[in-house]
């Protein structure tokens, strides 16, 4: 059987992919060998914020109080929550198949080996069956990384160690959790349980969390999780895992945390083996797939998306790599702009930005200029939130007047930032923002606030 299009990975890169290309006239087969929807569905942003939900309504019956509403009694049934997840990504993953078969293109289940290039085009081969396909789109994805910490593996044969994909399945809620890693990942997981009732040590490596989030939140995230009772390890690396116990290592002294669970949560590694991207010459760089800004690899008509290029490992990112791969297979010459694409912490309350960072715009020697304020500024905002006062803070392009990068942190922020991102890909100027009118009462007039503090 001959295609226009196989794409390898049936994650948001593939089956986006998958879409649009039928969509726009090529016949296209996807190939998954575990789940369709990849890791977003099954195991990473759907399943993890349909936790983190439910931590959001335990939370505020909780405080309920502080706004007139007073409830008693309040438990979290973790199997319920769970159900309920399970019952979310069947919902979505049936929404996907079915859209999927609208679009015309063909679902292969199983393990996609690309085996080589002959005159019938690239050969792919799934079990005995073998493919041609004059174009190629990789969309493995990614996979949990397990460091070279001793004790590890055995601590994640018996059970100890846990990633984020055993830790979606976990049947009651641990008395007490390490997390290793503060990174989004980690993060999200520390506020459910930390909600849920255990009592979690969060391990990070670097002097702060977040990773690349801007430095002033981070605080401000970390200092809230403090307050409700997370314990963070900063610039503290985690040396051996033991029987019940972890052992880091932090100012040159080595100590040691017991707990019930441990969470492995230190980064992802893209899935480039096994699957003879070899045997047609597919250039890596540090462990990815080297694409360029239109997703084309070093091969003629071979394209990468998502997680596999490893530039930024997040579900929107992989399905604006997919339109892009299909756009230009279609002959249509975009290009990604990554400096747009806005990333969310969707802990409570929530992070999230968009563009260069203080310490970016630093490290780049651009000339910008800051303005914040307290989400405070926003009616909305006060009404909803008691003790939180939250920040928005925005970097300005001294010279154009343009907007840099924007860091929020407080509730909504995950629905706002986008509109952030459309000023920064279109290049608005402060005097155009000025005029743009927001609904009020909204948490989204802090932009407008903050703009017009300039
Ligand atoms: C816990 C967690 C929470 C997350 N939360 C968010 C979030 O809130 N927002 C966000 O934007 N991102 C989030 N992410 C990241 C997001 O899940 C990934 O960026 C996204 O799934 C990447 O999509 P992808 O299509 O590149 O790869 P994947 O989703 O990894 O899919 C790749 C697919 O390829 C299949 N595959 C691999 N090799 C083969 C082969 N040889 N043959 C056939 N099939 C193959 C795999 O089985 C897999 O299904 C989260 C990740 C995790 C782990």
């Amino acid at each position: 059987m001959k295609y226009d299009l196989i794409i390898i990975g049936g994650g948001p890169a593939g089956y986006l992919a998958a879409e649009r290309a039928s969509k726009g006239g090529l016949k296209t087969l996807l190939i998954e060998e575990r789940y369709l929807g990849g890791v977003c569905l099954n195991e990473g942003c759907i399943p993890t914020k349909t936790l983190l939900y439910s931590a959001k309504i335990l939370e505020g019956a909780k405080h309920g109080f502080k706004y007139g509403v007073e409830i008693k009694n309040i438990t979290l049934n973790h199997k319920k929550v769970l159900e309920r997840k399970d019952k979310v990504i069947k919902t979505l993953v049936t929404g996907i198949k079915s859209k999927l078969r609208k679009s015309g293109a063909e679902i292969l289940s199983g393990h996609g080996e690309i085996l080589g290039r002959s005159s019938k085009g690239y050969i792919v081969a799934v079990g005995d069956k073998e493919f041609a396909t004059d174009r190629l789109l990789i969309a493995t994805g990614s996979s949990p990384f397990v460091p070279p910490i001793e004790g590890v593996k055995e601590a994640l044969e018996r059970g100890f160690v846990l990633t984020n994909r055993e830790i979606l399945e976990i049947e009651s809620v641990p008395a007490s959790m390490v997390v290793i890693g503060g990174g989004i990942v980690g993060l999200e997981m520390a506020s459910y349980f930390n909600s849920a009732g255990s009592k979690v040590t969060v391990i990070e490596m670097l002097d702060h969390i977040g990773g690349s989030m801007d430095r002033e939140i981070s605080n401000i995230l970390l200092e809230t999780y403090k307050k409700k009772g997370v314990e963070f390890e900063l610039s503290a690396r985690v040396t051996k895992i033991d029987d019940r116990k972890v052992v880091y290592e932090k100012d040159g002294k080595f100590f040691e945390k017991e707990a019930e669970k441990v969470l492995l949560s230190v980064g992802r590694r893209p899935n480039i083996t096994g699957f003879g991207l070899e045997n047609i010459g597919v250039e890596l760089e540090k462990g990815c797939v080297k694409t360029d800004d239109r997703m084309k690899t070093n091969v003629q008509e071979v394209y990468a998306a998502g997680d596999i290029n490893g530039k930024l490992m997040l579900a929107h990112t992989a399905y604006r790599e997919a339109e892009v791969a299909v756009w230009n297979m279609l002959g249509r010459k975009v290009k990604i702009n990554y400096n747009s694409i806005p990333s969310v912490v969707y802990t409570n309350p929530e992070v999230a930005w968009v563009g260069e960072s203080e310490e970016s715009a630093k490290e780049k020697a651009l000339e910008y200029e800051v303005v914040k304020l307290p989400m405070l500024y926003s009616g909305r905002f006060v009404a909803e939130n008691e003790d939180f006062d939250g920040l928005c803070k925005i970097l300005i392009d001294r010279r154009k007047r343009t907007i840099l990068g924007c860091h929020m942190i407080g509730n909504y922020s995950s629905e706002i930032i986008y509109g952030v991102g459309v000023m920064i890909e279109s290049q608005l100027r402060v005097e155009d923002i000025k005029d743009i009118v927001f609904p009020h009462p909204t948490v989204s007039e802090i932009i407008r606030e903050v703009i017009f503090e300039l």
